[in-house]
């Protein structure tokens, strides 16, 4: 007999290089976050400060899978991401001791209903129903931090159907890892099992069905999806 009313929805994880999978318990995104992504997006970097927004454990899609076509929407776009896996708590974390918490990284998309997006922009709604969708997270395997350098830089890009769609570096984000963590944690108690997708360079697109994304970070596992 369940303690429970009905079954307990299945844990949802990532798998690790070289290590027992991480618990996936929140997902943390930051907007904005690449001076060229926010400026695309009408934003004016040089004074907003970070900004974020949060997706469902559950929206997490396993590295070649199949994203089906969302419903409500016209304009399915891509936004490829580093994504920080965190395995250690706490509140009003300074920059400094920030890397303490994290356990490793991989290579996100933030999936995002660009004209849904838009129209709760318009009407300053929340943003849930334009990025917070089912399958809206897909991401890689985790590599440890300590089996990967160099994280602050590297090449971020990201493919559609072998074709350049984004081409970045790590290091030109506005707000750097451990101030993301800083900023973040006064905000929320951060948790182990907690994901932060840090924000996108330019050159978000459409995708539509049949295509296929590849996002890749330099030293990291590539993330590819179908859309299906
Ligand atoms: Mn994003």
């Amino acid at each position: 007999m369940s303690d429970y009313a009905f079954a307990t929805p299945p844990a949802v994880s990532l798998p690790v290089l070289s290590a027992k999978p991480f618990p996936v318990r929140r997902i943390f995104c930051v907007g904005q976050n690449y001076r060229d992504h926010a400026k695309e997006m009408g934003g004016n970097p040089e004074t907003d400060p970070p900004f974020f927004f949060m997706k469902p454990a559950d929206a997490i899609l396993q590295n070649g899978g199949t994203m089906p076509y969302p419903p409500g929407t016209g304009d399915l776009q891509h936004e490829a991401e580093l994504v920080v896996a965190i395995n250690m708590g706490g509140r009003n974390i300074s920059p400094g001791r920030a890397s303490d918490l994290i356990f490793g990284y991989a290579v996100g998309l933030d999936m995002t209903k660009r004209d849904v997006q838009a129209t709760l922009k318009k009407k300053g709604r929340p943003w849930e129903m334009a990025k917070a969708f089912d399958f809206s997270a897909p991401c890689s395997a985790i590599t440890l931090k300590t089996q990967t350098s160099a994280i602050m830089k590297g090449k971020i890009e990201c493919r559609v159907n072998g074709e350049v769609r984004q081409s970045g570096d790590l290091g030109k984000m506005i707000w750097r890892v451990p101030q993301i963590i800083h900023y973040l944690s006064q905000q929320v108690e951060i948790a182990p099992g907690d994901l932060i997708f840090t924000g996108t360079p330019a050159g978000v697109g459409p995708v539509v069905k049949g295509d296929k994304i590849e996002a890749t970070i330099t030293g990291l596992t590539p993330l590819a999806v179908e859309i299906g």
